[in-house]
C-alpha cells in the first residue's frame, strides 16, 4: 500500500468508508462458504469417508483437527507473500479463487477429491483471511476512534455467514444429499469475491492493497515472475499438503493408529521456533517493550486455550447433538453449529456497550480479567453440557436447551477475548513486530486445533456395527465435558489470580 492513501475523500455509509461494506460482505460470504462446510465436515466424515471404520471417530479428529489448523496457520504465509509481493487485493482473490473450486471440488463424491478439496481451503483461507481483516484496517486512519465499531460491524458480517450458513448448507445436505449443501458453500465463496471485485470496479479502495511496488511482480525468481511463480506453487502446495491429510486414511485402513502423526510433529516444530524466536526478540528489546512483547505471548496462550474448547463445536460438540440431543422438530445435528454465530451477532453490541458505560464509570476490567472471566464463561457452559446427562429421556437423549445455554454462556465468553484481545496485540505489539504478533495471533487458533484433536481422539467411540448412539454414548460425552470444565475454570482462576500481575506489566495499554 502506498502512503498517498487518502482517508477524507472516502464516500461515508453510516459514518463509515464505503468500502467497509463491500468487504464486509465479501467476508459475509467468505465465513458463510467457511461455516457451511464446517457444519457438515465432521458428520460427513464419520457417515461417508471413515463410514467402514470401527474407528471412524478417532480417524475423523484427526483428520479435523489437522485440517483446523493447517487452515488457520497458512494465514502466517499467506498474509507475509501479501506484504511482500501480491498486495492484499491479488491474495484475496487468488484465496477466494482456491477457496470456491475447494468448495465445488467437495461436491465430488471421491476420496482423492475429498482431501484435496480439503487442501485448496487450507491455501485459500491463508491468502483470503489475515488479509481481508488487514484491510479493513486501512480504511481508517492511525488513531481513529471509529476503527474499533469499524471492526465490530466486521465481526457481525462473519458471524451472519457463520448463523446463516449452517442452517441453509445443513438444511440442503440433509434433503437433498451431502454434495448440494458443499456446492452451496461454494456459491457463497463465489458470491464474495463478486462482492469485492464490485467495490474494485466502483473504486471504494482508493489505492489501498496493491502490490508493495510496480516491479514486484514482474521481478524473476528462477527465472519465472513472482506474480505468476506465487500463485503455481500455491496449487501446486495443494496436492501435497492433501497427501499429509490422506495419511489417516491409510493408516486407518490398516487399522493402526499413531497418537503422533506428522501434522502434529510439525506443529511442534512450529511451536518451538515461534517460542525461540520471541524469546530471541524479548532479549534484544527494551525493558518496556520486553513486558509487553510477555503480555502479548501470555494472552495469545490464553486465548489458545480458550478456542481449544470453543472450537470442539464443529467436533466432538457436533457428534454430541447428533448421538444425545434431542433435536426433534427442531434442526439437525449440523445446523446445531449456527447458534454460536447467532448468539454473537445478538451480544456483541450490548457486550461493547457494556464495555464503554463501565469505562465512562471508571470500572471497565482491565484485560486480563476479562480473559479470566472468559475462560470461567467457557468452564460454565460445559459444566452446563456435562450436567445434561442428568435430564437423559429413556433413550438417552437429553434437551436440547442445555446445549443452547451452554452457546450462550460460550459466546459471551468469546466476547470478553477475542474481539478485546486483537486490538491489545496492536496496542502491545512493538511497531517493528505487528505482523509477527498478529500471526502468532492466529497461530492460536491453528494449535487450538491441536487441543481439539487431542479432545476429539480421547472422546472417539469405537464401533463395529454403524454409528452408535443414545445410551451407549451419553457418559462418554458428559464425563469429557465435565473434565473440561474443570480444566477452563481451572485456567480461568489462575489467570484471574495472576491478573495483578499482569496488570502491571501492561503498564498504561487498558
Ligand atoms: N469466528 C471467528 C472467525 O471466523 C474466529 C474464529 C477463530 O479464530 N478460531 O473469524
Amino acid at each position: 500500500m502506498t502512503e498517498s492513501t487518502e482517508f477524507s475523500d472516502q464516500k461515508q455509509i453510516f459514518g463509515h468508508p464505503q468500502g467497509l461494506f463491500y468487504l464486509f460482505f465479501a467476508e459475509l460470504w467468505e465465513r458463510f462458504s467457511f461455516y457451511g462446510m464446517r457444519a457438515l465436515l465432521t458428520l460427513y466424515m464419520i457417515d461417508v469417508i471413515f463410514k467402514a471404520l470401527a474407528e471412524r471417530d478417532y480417524a475423523t479428529a484427526a483428520v479435523y483437527s489437522s485440517y483446523g489448523s493447517l487452515v488457520y496457520a497458512s494465514t502466517v504465509i499467506g498474509g507475509k507473500l501479501s506484504d511482500k509481493i501480491l498486495g492484499m487485493r491479488n491474495s484475496i482473490f487468488l484465496g477466494g479463487i482456491l477457496m470456491s473450486i475447494g468448495h465445488f471440488v467437495l461436491a465430488i463424491e471421491n476420496d482423492i477429491a475429498f482431501f484435496l478439496a480439503l487442501s485448496l481451503i487450507i491455501v485459500g483461507n491463508g491468502f483470503f483471511k489475515p488479509n481481508i481483516s488487514t484491510f479493513v484496517g486501512t480504511l481508517y486512519e492511525k488513531g481513529d476512534p471509529k476503527k474499533d465499531s469499524g471492526f465490530t460491524i466486521f465481526y457481525m458480517g462473519i458471524n451472519i455467514g457463520g448463523w446463516v450458513a449452517p442452517l441453509l448448507c445443513g438444511w440442503l445436505a440433509a434433503t437433498y444429499g451431502w454434495h448440494y449443501g458443499f456446492g452451496l458453500a461454494g456459491i457463497g465463496m463465489l458470491t464474495g469475491l463478486i462482492v469485492f471485485w464490485r467495490g474494485i470496479q466502483n473504486n471504494v479502495f482508493g489505492d489501498r492493497g496493491l502490490p508493495p511496488n510496480e516491479y514486484v511482480l514482474e521481478k524473476k525468481v528462477l527465472g519465472v515472475k513472482q506474480g505468476i511463480l506465487v500463485p503455481v506453487l500455491a496449487v501446486l502446495a495443494a496436492p501435497l499438503i492433501a497427501l499429509l491429510l490422506s495419511s489417516y486414511k491409510a493408516v486407518a485402513t490398516d487399522g493402526m493408529f499413531a497418537d503422533q502423526n506428522i501434522v502434529n510433529i510439525i506443529f511442534t516444530g512450529i511451536g518451538i521456533a515461534v517460542l525461540a524466536y520471541l524469546a530471541y526478540e524479548m532479549y534484544k528489546a527494551n525493558v518496556k517493550e520486553r513486558k509487553e512483547l510477555f503480555v502479548a505471548v501470555l494472552l495469545t496462550f490464553f486465548m489458545t486455550i480458550f478456542w481449544g474448547f470453543h472450537e470442539l463445536s464443529g467436533s466432538v460438540i457436533t457428534l454430541f447433538a447428533a448421538r444425545n440431543i434431542d433435536l426433534e422438530g427442531i434442526m439437525s445435528a449440523a445446523q446445531t453449529n449456527s447458534l454460536n454465530s447467532m448468539f454473537i451477532i445478538i451480544l456483541a453490541i450490548p457486550i461493547s456497550m457494556m464495555w464503554t458505560w463501565l469505562s465512562k464509570k471508571k470500572w471497565n476490567p482491565r484485560t486480563p480479567y476479562k480473559f479470566g472471566l472468559g475462560l470461567l464463561f467457557a468452564g460454565i457452559s460445559f459444566y452446563v453440557l456435562a450436567l445434561s446427562g442428568g435430564s437423559a429421556n429413556e433413550s438417552g437423549f437429553v434437551p436440547f436447551t442445555y446445549l443452547l445455554l451452554m452457546y450462550f454462556l460460550l459466546s459471551v465468553g468469546e466476547l470478553f477475548m477475542s474481539p478485546v484481545g486483537l486490538s491489545k496485540m496492536t496496542d502491545l505489539a512493538p511497531m517493528r513486530l505487528i505482523a509477527f504478533i498478529m500471526g502468532v495471533w492466529f497461530l492460536s487458533s491453528a494449535f487450538a486445533f491441536q487441543i481439539v484433536g487431542f479432545i476429539g481422539k480421547q472422546l472417539a467411540i469405537e464401533s463395529t456395527d454403524g454409528d452408535v448412539s443414545g445410551f451407549a454414548t451419553l457418559s462418554v460425552y458428559t464425563d469429557g465435558f465435565m473434565l473440561i470444565a474443570k480444566y477452563a475454570l481451572g485456567a480461568g482462576v489462575i489467570v484471574l489470580l495472576a491478573s495483578p500481575l499482569i496488570k502491571k506489566l501492561m503498564g498504561k495499554v487498558h
